[in-house]
């Protein structure tokens, strides 16, 4: 069974629903100042409304910061430090209320997660990253091994004896040409042993919509630059990956001399 790519979903889908969550923050706060000021209710009543109230004041200024820190910041294509903190908090709080209206909408999950993923790049890429290839960790997931190929990769990823059957030799010889590090994860628990082990500073993550919003949540700050996999057999199974897309990704992060070295 062929799964639906969401290639074409753009980063609007993703800021209107964050921002569609802020106003509706915003009514709520709204409702709640109205029975807080209502003279008729009790004296506790009116206290725990307003602490309630305080809380989603403090959560809703900050995350206007950061809705508008991510709107300057695609606008005007370069990374705005000092609105670092609000992004990650809009970015952190708002992810489950746009997906809360995207189902209310019927708008498909991995719609809105690729877009997450989109506006993720996006405020990486704005960054002056430049790490040395040391820095950087390549994680892909296993689903992209061959299913029949008889070599265990994921304990040592270098037992793939590179015949050319999958994805995997591609990405070996991209961590070759580069010098970085890879790590082939079956799920969340190893992805993180590889972080935990590599200490990368900057993440290329090849995943799914669903396991790529995790692993980027997880791994916050260490910047994480996804590529989604294209699964032309069904999830999990046989996935494969546009090459050119891990190599961008990776000269994405990479110190300008080492990418010049590599190419002389
Ligand atoms: S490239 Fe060949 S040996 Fe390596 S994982 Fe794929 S199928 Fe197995």
């Amino acid at each position: 069974m062929k799964e639906v790519t969401f290639d074409h979903v753009r980063k609007r889908l993703f800021v209107g629903l964050i921002s569609a969550g802020l106003i509706g923050s915003g009514l709520l706060l709204a409702a709640i100042w109205y029975f807080v000021a209502n003279p008729s209710r009790s004296m506790l009543h009116q206290a725990l409304l307003l602490a309630l109230g305080i809380m989603l004041v403090g959560g809703v200024v900050v995350a206007s910061f950061g809705v508008g820190g991510i709107i300057l910041s695609i606008l005007y294509a370069r990374d705005i430090s000092a609105l670092k903190g609000p992004i990650r908090v809009a970015v952190n709080i708002f992810f489950p209320l746009a997906l809360a209206l995207g189902r209310f909408f019927h708008i498909d999950k991995d719609r809105i997660k690729h877009s997450y993923i989109e506006v993720n790049n996006f405020l990486v890429k704005s960054k002056a990253l430049r790490l040395s290839p040391g820095q950087i960790l390549l994680l892909a997931p296993h689903c992209l091994q061959k299913s029949d190929c008889p070599y265990k990769i994921t304990v040592k990823i270098d037992n793939c004896h590179r015949c050319g059957g999958c994805a995997v030799n591609d990405l070996l010889e991209l961590r070759d040409k580069y010098g970085i590090n890879m790590g082939m994860a079956t799920g969340g628990t190893l992805a993180r042993k590889f972080v935990r082990d590599y200490r990368p500073r900057g993440i290329v993550a090849i995943a799914c919509e669903r396991d790529l919003t995790s692993g980027i949540q997880d791994s916050t700050p260490i910047p994480v630059l996804g590529v989604t996999n294209e699964r032309p057999f069904g999830p999990c199974f046989n996935t494969q990956i546009k090459l050119p897309l891990v190599e961008k990704a990776i000269c994405f992060l990479i110190k300008d001399k080492d990418k010049e070295r590599l190419v002389s």
